[in-house]
């Protein structure tokens, strides 16, 4: 079959070159004066965003937030393959961002999100990995280009963002992006119609280094922690006990807090929060608490024990 390549029994790759050339065209149409400001995740889609930058021979500078709850496998990695990407420090950590906010980041309250992820690039376009792929929700909300003139992420900047289409060579439209270049970020998104394995088969094709946490079977990288993966965030505390423990200090300290300014709160412990955090059952907690004490004797940090029974016995 001319021009498209064949990834797995029933699956067909179609047209990566033609989507390559695609991206490089968007990202070369779009160049600022002052360059990109790519927003590197660290991720499969920013390496592959970074790659296609630099086969477009754009101008860009790259950026890591650090949120504090980074995976250390993945900061290792920039460290070692992505050296010039500028790492940003949040002026506040994870930990005592729940304290100040007093109560856990949700899905619906991701306040995180924009503290520790998505201050940087205002005044700037920015190139993103976003993928229609992703989520059936971002499909129909993200655009190849976007543009905000409102400079942040706030709900009514998101509310009053407007977009282009690419799709066609409407000149027009071109020099009113163009022209925008006035308060705000501009946001593009040259892979916004890649799927996973179109991603996959350009890193594979171009031999490009990535994070070792996809070897071991992670779909997505991200925050250890984070509730946007429902279910599966047991498995950050799995891997990771020590972050486990550090949400359940935090928690400790965010009940204070609470306590302190008068607030009502039906949770007495960290464990009460944690448990309606990932959303268990009384029983479904103590299993989990269980699994969670033979892995920390199984991997030698049997000093975490004891926080899986403070106040628990109290
Ligand atoms: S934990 Fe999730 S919601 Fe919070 S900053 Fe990280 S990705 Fe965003």
């Amino acid at each position: 079959m001319k021009g498209q390549l064949i990834i797995g029994e029933n699956e067909v790759i179609d047209d990566l070159d033609y989507r390559v050339k695609t991206a490089i065209k968007r990202l070369k149409t779009f160049e600022p004066k002052d360059g990109y400001y790519l927003a590197f995740s660290g991720g499969k889609d920013s390496i592959v965003i970074y790659a296609l930058a630099q086969m477009a021979g754009v101008k860009f500078d790259s950026h890591y937030a650090i949120t504090t709850v980074d995976p250390p496998e993945l900061t290792r990695f920039i460290k070692k393959y992505y050296p010039s990407v500028e790492r940003i420090r949040p002026e506040i950590n994870m930990w005592d961002l729940i304290v100040k906010k007093k109560m856990p980041p949700t899905r619906r309250v991701r306040y995180c999100c924009s503290t520790l992820k998505e201050g940087g690039g205002n005044q700037r376009t920015i190139i993103t990995g976003v993928r229609w792929d992703e989520s059936s929700r971002r499909k129909n909300t993200r655009k190849d280009v976007e543009y905000d003139t409102y400079g942040s992420q706030s709900k009514v900047a998101k509310e009053k963002r407007e977009s282009f289409y690419l799709l066609n060579d409407n000149d027009e439209k071109r020099r009113m992006i163009e022209s925008c270049v006035v308060k705000g970020k501009h946001i593009i998104n040259p892979i916004i119609d890649w799927t996973d394995s179109h991603v996959w088969q350009f890193i594979k094709q171009y031999n490009i280094a990535y994070c070792e946490l996809y070897d071991q079977g992670h779909k997505r990288l991200g925050c250890l922690g984070c509730q946007l993966q429902g279910k599966n965030i047991v498995n950050d505390f799995y891997m990771y006990p020590y972050v486990y423990v550090q949400y359940l200090k935090a928690f400790t300290r965010m009940i204070k807090a609470r306590n302190d300014e008068g607030l009502v709160t039906e949770w007495n412990t960290a464990h009460d929060v944690m448990q309606w955090w990932i959303t268990m059952t009384d029983k479904e907690y103590i299993d989990f608490t269980v699994k969670l004490k033979e892995i920390m004797i199984q991997n030698n940090k049997k000093r975490y024990i004891k926080y899986l029974y403070q106040e628990r016995e109290e």
